[in-house]
């Protein structure tokens, strides 16, 4: 059993002569949380696609825990352990807070007394209980974002995939969304959370990852990399000497 819970290599995915990802080397160890930034249309999105098999690589490989998933549909991904939740919440609009999070499981194995338990429990975890039998339309943005993030839960994933998770919500739902995800990180749950929310992110995470032009040009420590000049040169366009310069 490796200690790494998703290792991609050299991962490409072209959109009609678009280079989203083109090349892209990724190692989450178990338990990590890692952030990923980057410019608009440097690939992030896609490449949480690839990572969670909602889209197939063109090229390259993923494996979680050492077994390779790339090439196999995207219930084997759920079932390696992976999870993910959308940049705009994908919930069931006409089902229930407490229905949308019995969807993932409508085929386990799990009693439905326990099930029904486990995303109560869920549900509480994130303030939603007295919403149980709100349908999910009802809910604000926020909501519906924290109802996502433990829809996602609901299978014990290794590895949570997150995008955006910040963008648009309430400051106290901010707040709240940030602090489930480190309860759940601590309890050896790991994540990749794409983000622009950088304070927000580099809060959570130990490593941050940064893309341009669908390639990886930095990765470490928050500080490193935010700081590292490639990074600032592909959010500004400049590096810092022609900041300097501009004075
Ligand atoms: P990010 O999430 O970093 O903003 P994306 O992964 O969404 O970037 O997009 C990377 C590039 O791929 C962009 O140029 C985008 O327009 C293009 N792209 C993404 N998905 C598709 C698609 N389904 N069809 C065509 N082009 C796409
Ligand atoms: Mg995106």
């Amino acid at each position: 059993m490796s200690d790494i819970a998703i290792r991609a290599e050299e991962l490409t995915k072209s959109f009609r002569g678009v280079h989203a990802v083109a090349g892209v080397d990724l190692e989450v160890p178990a338990g990590s949380l890692v952030g990923l930034i980057g410019p608009n249309g440097s690939g992030k999105t896609t490449t949480l696609n690839l990572l969670g098999g909602a889209i197939r690589p063109d090229s390259g490989s993923i494996a979680v825990r050492g077994d390779r998933v790339s090439g196999r549909s995207s219930a084997a991904f759920v079932k390696a352990g992976i999870s993910r939740t959308f940049q705009n919440p994908r919930v069931f609009s006409t089902l229930t807070a407490l229905e949308n999070l019995l969807v993932p499981v409508l085929h386990s194995r799990g009693g439905r007394a326990t099930l029904r338990a486990k995303a109560e429990a869920l549900l509480e975890f994130v303030g939603l209980a007295a919403h149980r039998d709100t349908a999910a339309s009802e809910l604000s943005g926020g909501q519906q974002k924290l109802l996502e993030f433990v829809r996602a839960l609901m299978t014990d994933p290794r590895i949570v995939l997150m995008d955006e998770p910040f963008a648009g919500v309430h400051p106290s739902v901010k707040v709240l969304m940030r602090e489930r995800i480190a309860e759940r990180n601590e309890s050896g749950t790991a994540f990749i959370i794409v983000s622009h929310e950088i304070p927000d992110l580099t809060r959570l995470c130990s490593t941050v990852v940064c893309m341009a032009a669908g390639k990886v040009i930095a990765a470490g420590t928050p500080d490193a990399v935010i700081g590292h000049p490639e990074v600032v040169e592909a959010y500004l366009g400049h590096g810092p000497a022609s900041r300097g310069e501009r004075g």
